[in-house]
């Protein structure tokens, strides 16, 4: 038997448009949800996909079935997570259509980043605002609307978080990596209040990972494809030499979501990341042979 027959899965974001651009151009990325939402409802789950865009969504919603998973098992709801009437709507009518919830993956989110290239304590506040809306106080709106659902079903919850969480700076990403730290803590926090619940949370912090996330914050086609290039040619970025693929994280977020393989986690955010937060830049240099020139 599967191992989610019978469980319903709740995945916000799927992939962006401008992931689907990227797509076009580089023919081998998705985004984070779109894998885990596939991986799920071919693992027998019924799943609830969101997003923004209708059509997007549709897209989404298609390349599931054609993985051979039946239409009733999808339900795609086109709505923005950061109106508390939209994320009603979301639960309403995952509970409407397939009567529970079992798992909430509180996967979208964005960077934003400042369109005349200003960084850190320099970009403007209302930035920080958009994506803490996000990233953040939508998780935490949409989770305690779940709570009751996931109390009933003794579910889990799985936030996606980043290594840009820390400990290492980032200042040129900062209020993306504070939001990331921010849902750490609230993965650490809401773990130990739901687990007398019989509510398991945790978090997966991917490292880089092809999708539209880099064209979605503004940078041009093709803009991951050549960062993620330069990135695996060097050793102090990615030392297994290999950028993530979505269905590296889809994997773990099912792993934390089956509570037969990982009952004993609760409340730590897993690391994948091909080593990059392993290595300080001076470790990624080879010690004997600067010795030996
Ligand atoms: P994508 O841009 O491909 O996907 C993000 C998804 O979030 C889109 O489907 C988008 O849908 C949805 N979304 C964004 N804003 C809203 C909103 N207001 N309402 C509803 N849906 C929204 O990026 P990824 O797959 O890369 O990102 C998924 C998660 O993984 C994010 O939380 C990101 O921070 C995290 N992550 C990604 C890494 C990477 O290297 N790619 C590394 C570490 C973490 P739509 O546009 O249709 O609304």
């Amino acid at each position: 038997m599967a191992r989610f027959n019978g469980k319903v899965a709740l995945v916000t974001g799927h992939f962006s448009f401008f992931f689907f651009l990227t797509q076009v151009f580089i023919g081998s990325s998705n985004g984070i949800g779109r894998a885990t939402a596939i991986l799920f409802a071919q693992e027998g789950a019924k799943v609830t996909i969101t997003g923004r865009n209708a059509q997007r969504l549709e897209e989404t919603k298609q390349e599931i079935l054609k993985s051979g998973v039946p239409e009733s098992h999808v339900l795609a709801v086109v709505t923005d997570l950061t109106s508390e009437k939209g994320q009603d709507e979301l639960i309403d009518s995952t509970i409407q259509i397939f009567g529970r919830l079992d798992i909430l993956v509180n996967n979208a989110g964005t960077a934003v980043t400042d369109a005349q290239g200003r960084t850190g304590l320099d970009q403007d506040v209302s930035d920080f605002d958009k994506v803490m809306q996000i990233n953040m106080r939508s998780v935490v709106t949409l989770t305690q609307k779940a709570k009751k659902y996931l109390i009933e079903s003794k579910g889990e919850i799985v936030n996606v978080s980043s290594i840009v969480a820390g400990p290492q700076s980032q200042p040129e990403m900062m209020y993306y990596g504070m939001s990331k730290s921010a849902l750490d803590q609230f993965t650490r926090s809401i773990a130990i209040s739901l687990i007398p619940h019989g509510v398991r949370v945790n978090a997966v912090s991917p490292g880089y990972v092809v999708t539209g996330i880099v064209e979605s914050i503004g940078f041009p086609p093709g803009s991951f494809e050549k960062l993620a290039a330069y990135w695996e040619s060097h050793k102090e970025c990615i030392p297994s030499g290999k950028i993530g693929r979505t269905i590296d994280i889809a994997n773990v977020i099912a792993f934390l979501a089956d509570r037969k393989l990982s009952s004993y986690i609760i409340g730590q955010s897993i690391v994948a990341d091909g080593g990059s937060t392993l290595v300080m830049g001076i470790q990624a240099h080879d010690m004997m042979a600067i010795l030996a020139s």
